[in-house]
């Protein structure tokens, strides 16, 4: 597959003429949240959309972020033990895969759980596509712990990087102005959820991150 319009990395995004700097109301009360969000902001405005409103569809954007959704059943070379575990028992410890090695033109392959929801599908492409446009290293992401007598304990996926593309993804799904807007008016997670197709779990991640919980609980429970 190949594309002539590349995701741009936040850094190196040329500001655009049209481009109004956000005012504080419009941004999340925490710092690192104020963060995230104009990024996220980056990458609803790259996606073309023209209001907090709209749902983004990651699928559409992954192929600016050079990135090929294949499905689980194209993945050849598993053991049939290996793909009985990741769809049985293990089917809750991952949600999605990137291959290590990019493809002949520079694309790179990424597998969702097909155990999971299209809902959640969207966050896990999502983070993906975040990783790609914060200019996250890959190498960074997967560092062997070793103890101190060269014993592999643990991979650290480096929480950080994790976290930072998680949370720009969640924000570019689920935009704070239109958030604070249905809390405000009383809208209820399922409807959110429902409105921008993600898992309830993330717009309840969103809420609270958004410190918008109060307001929320408050909202809900005072309805007649
Ligand atoms: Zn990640």
């Amino acid at each position: 597959m190949t594309n002539n319009r590349n995701l741009p990395t936040a850094n190196s995004q040329q500001p655009t003429a049209n481009r109004q700097p956000p005012t504080a109301n419009c941004l999340p009360p925490t710092q690192k949240g104020r963060q995230y969000e104009m990024r996220a902001q980056g990458l609803r405005e790259f996606a073309g959309l023209r209001s907090d409103h709209q749902p983004l569809d990651p699928f559409k954007l992954a192929s600016y972020a050079r990135l090929l959704v294949v499905s689980f059943d194209q993945v050849t070379g598993l053991s049939p033990e290996a793909r009985d575990h990741l769809l049985g028992d293990g089917k809750d410890l991952w949600s999605g895969g990137a291959a290590s090695k990019r493809l002949p033109d520079g694309s790179k392959l990424i597998i969702l759980n097909p155990q999971h929801s299209p809902a959640r599908h969207k966050a896990t492409l999502m983070e993906e596509i975040s990783h790609v446009f914060l200019g996250h290293q890959p190498s960074r992401l997967q560092i062997e712990k070793k103890t101190r007598d060269g014993r592999t304990i643990a991979r650290d996926y480096n929480a950080e990087i994790e976290e930072e593309a998680y949370s720009t993804g969640a924000a570019a799904l689920v935009p704070y102005t239109a958030l604070e807007r249905m809390v405000r008016s009383g809208r209820t997670v399922p409807e959110i959820a429902r409105h921008y197709g993600v898992s309830r779990a993330l717009v309840e991640y969103r809420i609270k991150v958004s410190r918008l919980w109060e307001l929320y609980k408050n909202n809900i429970f005072s309805k007649p």
